[in-house]
């Protein structure tokens, strides 16, 4: 399905339309996309099957609760590409994120799903202040990840210039804005603190910097932080929010005359809250798991995929669609470093690939600076410990980092320790995480 398009910078009518309009054609997409999944995606079908609901049952926006979520582990159980609704050759990109094991979750876009995934991003950047003409500096991660390039043809399609510098590079990021003297920049919110003191080094001032506005998103951020980098880079720091599963960056961006959270874009996305625990839909204004389903996507769509995100549904304020809250926390033990999703049992998995080491570790979280540091503390079998040289535990300690590097994408310290030196558990389940990072503000 493609939305006709506003121009270039225009507001599409449908931001400012009544809640009646909007859940008509809520409610009509809906449908569409229930019966476009049921039809297409089996491993759908066969859970609408067992939960015995049929895309004919589908008659309000209220009956949607009766339809069985889909979930990460959905996405493992059919790797690569068996949750895809259309053939392959019809696919024109993919991407992939994290998954809770060594395989990534991979989704697929239609060239509508593009098209309306570059309209949409193309949407928030007008949101948060961009028009057509502006220069926007990327520095979101290109590749395999969603962030790059989703915001990249967001910034084209709205008519602005794309310098598409990717992240790292954190000198050079600097030059280019000072040479190139961009309007808008989208990064992580961490991510632009480094760049931040770079400029402070530089005995650069907020007020020189041509920077006016910027687009964080990809990890949690509070008001705090916000304050800080406003101050920091002189500008409005406006919130952006997306997950892979659901499209990318973009399924919800906040305004910058309001700044109160971002709005959903309810004409392609379907939110509901529910009970993390029994799966109930809670009202709006209640806290729990945030579940989207999407109503125009062709090549991976997602019908009440549970994201893991526990947040609230806020009502609408500069536009007329709902807004979300900051998100809280997780309800799973997805951990968000520099911005790259990681779950504790993919660096399980890379541990156990050595094996002179037990499969008992921990994960221990800092932050130096605006940046986190992980450090894995791992074990020595019992018969090694004591009997191997220093030269051989770097060498272990090197080839697990490294693993973990090439694999999840995140560089750590790892620590090789004697036998039983990690707490064991009394109670049956291991703490594996130990998180010291500031609590957000
Ligand atoms: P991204 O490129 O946004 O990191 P991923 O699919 O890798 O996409 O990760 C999605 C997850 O990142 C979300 O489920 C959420 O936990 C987190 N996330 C994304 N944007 C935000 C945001 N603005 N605030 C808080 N968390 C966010």
């Amino acid at each position: 399905m493609t939305a006709k398009l506003p121009q270039p910078g225009e507001l599409d009518p449908i931001e400012t339309a009544s809640r009646d309009e909007i859940a008509a054609l809520q409610l009509e997409r809906l449908k569409w996309s229930v019966r476009h999944t049921y039809d297409n995606v089996e491993p759908y079908r066969r859970k609408c099957l067992d939960k015995g609901v049929h895309p004919d049952d589908l008659k309000s926006l209220a009956d949607l609760g009766r339809f069985p979520f889909m979930t990460k582990s959905d996405l493992r159980d059919n790797y690569p590409f068996g949750l895809f609704a259309v053939p392959v050759k019809q696919i024109r990109r993919l991407h992939a994120s994290s998954g809770t094991t060594g395989k990534p979750v991979v989704v697929g876009y239609t060239e509508n799903d593009l098209n309306n995934w570059a309209n949409l991003v193309a949407r928030s950047i007008r949101a948060a202040g961009g028009r057509p003409g502006d220069m926007v500096h990327v520095a979101y991660g290109y590749g395999m990840f969603t962030g790059g390039l989703g915001a990249h043809y967001g910034v084209e399609r709205l008519g602005c210039t794309v310098v598409p510098m990717s992240g790292g590079q954190t000198e050079k990021q600097v030059q280019q804005i000072l040479d190139f003297r961009p309007d808008i920049i989208m990064v992580t919110p961490s991510y632009s603190l480094v760049i931040a003191e770079e400029f402070e080094r530089l005995g650069i001032p907020p007020e020189e910097i041509s920077l006016k506005v910027g687009i964080f998103g990809a990890e949690p951020w509070g008001q705090g932080m916000r304050a800080e980098i406003e101050r920091k880079l002189g500008l409005d720091a406006v919130d952006i929010y997306g997950l892979t599963e659901v499209m990318g960056p973009g399924v919800a961006c906040e305004c910058i005359e309001s700044k109160d959270g971002p709005v959903i874009w309810e004409d392609h996305f379907y939110p509901e809250i529910i009970d993390p625990e029994t799966g109930e839909v809670l009202p709006d204004g209640e806290q729990g798991e945030l579940v989207f389903t999407s109503l125009t996507k062709e090549g991976f769509p997602v019908i009440r995929y549970r994201t893991r995100d526990l947040t609230r549904l806020l009502k609408p304020t500069s536009r007329s669609f709902r807004r979300m809250d900051k998100i809280v926390g997780r309800s799973d033990d997805m951990l968000i470093v520099r911005g790259v999703n990681v779950f504790p049992t993919q660096i399980e998995e890379q541990i156990l690939r050595e094996p002179r080491l037990t499969g008992n570790y921990q994960i221990v979280l800092t932050r130096d600076g605006h940046l986190d540091n992980v450090e894995v503390r791992c074990e020595l079998q019992r018969e090694l410990t004591g009997k191997v040289g220093r030269g051989a535990i770097e060498e272990i300690s090197r080839s697990v980092a490294h693993h973990i590097k090439t694999i999840i994408g995140i560089s750590t310290r790892v620590q090789v320790m004697d036998f039983d030196t990690i707490p064991r558990t009394q109670t049956g389940k291991a703490r594996r995480v130990i998180d010291q990072r500031p609590k957000l503000q």
